[in-house]
């Protein structure tokens, strides 16, 4: 469907375009969502401890404006345009010189690239749209998950909604909403059972509800059929990474790796070549 008049390759810049500024506001969703919980259940904990909350300044995904982390330095819009102004300004706070951190415009670049392939594959369409929409939710979620080991409901429950709804709206041509409710419910319950019988085995938790909630999403967008796939998926990309991490000595304390992100990725394997390729790519 091309309802703008566009050429094929004028869409795919474009939506790329949107996603580079999508990935702009990602991160700004990725370090304050975890901060805007904190607050609130500390806000909670003094409520049940029958105490005032403690007044403190406005903080959302708005306000306030983006500073420097290091100098206070207000960041200015020309300083804040996706990729171009770490370019410009070498990666340094334009302020006092401080460097930022290379995964600003990686996760940027990141998301542009995963709109752009939506763009080329789906035309300017409502099946572009959910999936843009998925995409974005997913770099939340991996970013989020690898800095805190959350992965906050906020994004995971309409994740998962949207999933349902664009296979009953048939926005998505992946699944029917069968195949998509099936996966949904299978998802969550397969890695609840896992984890109770891990724990019961263990006394251990190998991992958090958030996961169980996220994989249920990936059921609702991919169906039933491909939830074995993007597991074993996951379960290579993490077991590559955790290897890695043990020999360069990167693991933090307690050694606990988050899984979202590897879930996260098995996601965007299955987005951008299918989930049964992943069969293929592990030699199945
Ligand atoms: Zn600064």
């Amino acid at each position: 469907m091309d309802f703008m008049g566009f050429s094929p390759a004028v869409n795919v810049a474009l939506v790329g375009l949107l996603g580079l500024l999508i990935g702009s506001f990602l991160n700004v969703v990725i370090y304050r969502l975890p901060k805007m919980m904190e607050r609130q259940w500390a806000d909670e904990c003094a409520e049940l401890a029958g105490k005032e909350p403690e007044p403190a300044e406005k903080f959302n995904l708005m306000v306030p404006r983006s500073r420097c982390a290091s100098c206070g330095h207000v960041i200015a819009w020309h300083e804040n345009i996706p990729v171009l102004s770490y370019l410009w300004l070498r990666g340094k706070c334009g302020a006092c010189a401080t460097p930022y951190s290379l995964r600003y415009p990686l996760v940027e670049m990141a998301t542009g690239t995963l709109f752009a392939f939506c763009a080329w594959r789906w035309g300017l369409s409502l099946t572009t749209l959910v999936w843009c929409g998925f995409s974005a939710a997913l770099v939340a979620l991996a970013m989020i998950d690898w800095d805190t080991t959350l992965l906050p409901d906020d994004i995971t429950l309409p994740l998962l909604w949207a999933g349902l709804v664009a296979a009953a709206l048939q926005w998505n041509p992946n699944v029917n909403l069968p195949t998509a409710l099936w996966g949904a419910v299978a998802g969550y319950l397969s890695l609840w059972s896992v984890y109770w019988a891990f724990k019961l085995v263990t006394g251990k938790e190998g991992m958090g509800y958030g996961d169980f909630k996220l994989f249920a999403a990936l059921g609702a967008w991919f169906g039933w059929p491909a939830l074995v796939p993007i597991i074993l998926m996951a379960s290579v990309i993490g077991a590559i990474i955790g290897i890695g991490m043990k020999f360069s000595s990167g693991l933090r304390e307690g050694g606990y790796i988050p899984f979202g992100p590897f879930l996260a990725g098995a996601g965007f394997t299955a987005l951008v070549f299918g989930p049964q390729s992943i069969l293929h790519f592990i030699g199945l």
